[in-house]
């Protein structure tokens, strides 16, 4: 018998549980992706996403080929195509791994129960997360709210299961008419794109050279060089973890053993405890599905946002006056990418200083994010503004200045991608306007706003939020 295995997000060969249970339920397993951005709601992938997108369909491709066989690429709508290709090979089953997009969750239960009805087996399974959302829930069976006890219930969850291998052998089934991946349409026009490959190789062999990068070298500094934007302190799998070309699973499988043959623990329980928080991001979008575009302490619906396109794009463009801000939404511009502590900084800017609506903000990120993630962006977003769960007091406002001098001492990531302020001597690379004519004399702009002024303003428009 043949069983259809609807890739998505999850564009790898190990650790899959659909594909190991169709391969060894199955004679034959005909793996296939339909493009169906439509049906992503408000919500389809944006154009960073989208470049990503194609280079792992054709990385996952290539893979495929290795075991013969290949990936069938099909245009949407989902439902329809898969009905398409059961008729057509005949099929029994449908297997896939879950997502916890809200929309998405619609679409496959919906899926699921019509292709039931029709008499075809379908199974979904868990490879994402470390647990589904309805898995970690308090005492009194509800959903978490604050990060810390969320992690402790489910880190005592967490045993040392390992990894699935690769079925082997694969038996793989081929279906006429598939469309081609330029049909697909998923690469920007603009060459704006071009420069991401030399930051990223999408697909699960890249996945796993960045793991393998973080087992020798990186994960022993994790605990401490993760705040300091200018150093690969982090591991950079965020987009490969969006498009599951790795798992929680495989990433904790390889740096356990890395930690055993060095004897050095440090830095692996900080790095699980950050995969925490993506869990915990998708825990929260799945049990309050309306965070994804509303405050959710709607409270937060009385604020003053002020709308003005101009301010929005002069933060879009890295040209705000603030070293920091820029730098980060430059890096963004330039690789897809940005480091977390600048992410928290540049949203502090725009949500607190400028006063503009998180929104305007998460849908930027949305656009020009190769690791753009509903659960992970919304939480970000929601936590920096103080509309959403577990965000500090709602006073601690970043300042882009001391935040600069304290993880960007030396100015490294200033001057890496502000290139105006290169060479400027270090008492003015993180306050510029500090000598008069100084910035104008390099071609960078003044700030767009005071800093404590705005930070004032921000402070009065959130007694509004409290008095109600
Ligand atoms: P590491 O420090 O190596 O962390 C390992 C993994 O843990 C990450 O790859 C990521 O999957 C997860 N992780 C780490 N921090 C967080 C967090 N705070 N919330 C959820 N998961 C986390 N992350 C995204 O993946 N997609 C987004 O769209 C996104 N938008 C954000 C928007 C804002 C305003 C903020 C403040 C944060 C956002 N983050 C987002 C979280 C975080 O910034 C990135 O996951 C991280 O910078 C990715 O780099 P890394 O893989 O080197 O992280």
């Amino acid at each position: 018998s043949i069983a259809i295995v609807w890739f998505r997000r999850d564009l790898r060969l190990q650790d899959h549980p659909a594909l190991v249970a169709a391969a060894t339920r199955h004679e034959r397993v005909l793996p296939v992706y339909i493009h169906a951005p439509d049906e992503e709601g408000d919500w389809a992938p944006g154009a960073a996403s989208r470049w990503w997108l194609h280079h792992a369909l054709d990385a996952l491709q290539r893979d495929l080929h290795r075991h013969h066989g290949e990936l069938h690429l099909r245009i949407g709508p989902s439902l329809q195509t898969l009905q398409a290709l059961i008729e057509a090979t005949g099929a029994e089953a449908v297997y896939w791994n879950r997502l916890y997009e809200p929309a998405l969750v619609a679409r496959d239960t919906q899926i699921k129960q019509t292709l039931r009805e029709q008499g075809v087996h379908v199974a979904s399974f868990d490879a994402a997360l470390w647990r589904n959302p309805w898995q970690v829930l308090t005492k009194q069976d509800e959903p978490y709210r604050v990060f810390t006890p969320f992690w402790r219930n489910l880190r005592a969850q967490l045993g040392d299961e390992p990894p699935l291998d690769t079925p082997s052998p694969l038996r793989l089934e081929k279906a006429k008419d598939g469309a081609t991946l330029d049909a697909l349409d998923l690469l920007p026009r603009r060459d704006w794109a071009d420069g991401f490959s030399e930051h990223w190789t999408p697909g699960e062999a890249g996945a796993m050279e960045m793991l393998e990068r973080l087992a020798d070298d990186a994960l022993r500094g994790y605990g401490e060089l993760r705040d300091r934007p200018a150093l690969v302190g982090t591991s950079r799998l965020s987009p490969h973890l969006h498009f599951g070309e790795i798992t929680p699973r495989m990433a904790r499988a390889k740096l356990r053993a890395a930690v055993d043959a060095s004897g050095e623990e440090k830095g692996l329980e900080p790095y699980l405890r950050e995969l925490g928080w993506r869990d915990f991001a998708h825990h929260v979008m799945y049990h309050f599905p309306h965070s994804v575009d509303r405050n959710l302490d709607e409270r937060f619906d009385r604020y003053p946002w002020r709308d003005d396109d101009a301010a929005l794009e002069r933060w879009q463009q890295g040209r705000t006056g603030v070293p920091l801000v820029d730098a980060g939404m430059r890096e963004l511009w330039a690789t897809g990418w940005m480091h977390n502590r600048v992410r928290m900084i540049v949203a502090s800017w725009l949500t607190k200083n400028m006063g503009q609506h998180w929104l305007h903000g998460a849908r930027w990120f949305w656009d020009t994010l190769v690791d753009a993630d509903l659960a992970n962006n919304s939480l970000g977003w929601q936590w920096v503004a103080g509309s959403g769960v577990d965000a500090a007091p709602y006073f601690r406002i970043f300042n882009p200045v001391t935040q600069a001098q304290r993880f960007d001492p030396e100015g490294e990531y200033i001057r890496r991608w502000v290139p105006e302020l290169r060479d400027a001597p270090k008492k003015l690379l993180h306050e510029p306007w500090a000598q008069d004519g100084f910035a104008a004399s390099r071609g960078y702009p003044l700030p767009m706003l005071d800093i404590k002024d705005s930070r004032q303003r921000a402070l009065d428009g959130y007694e509004a939020v409290r008095n109600g």
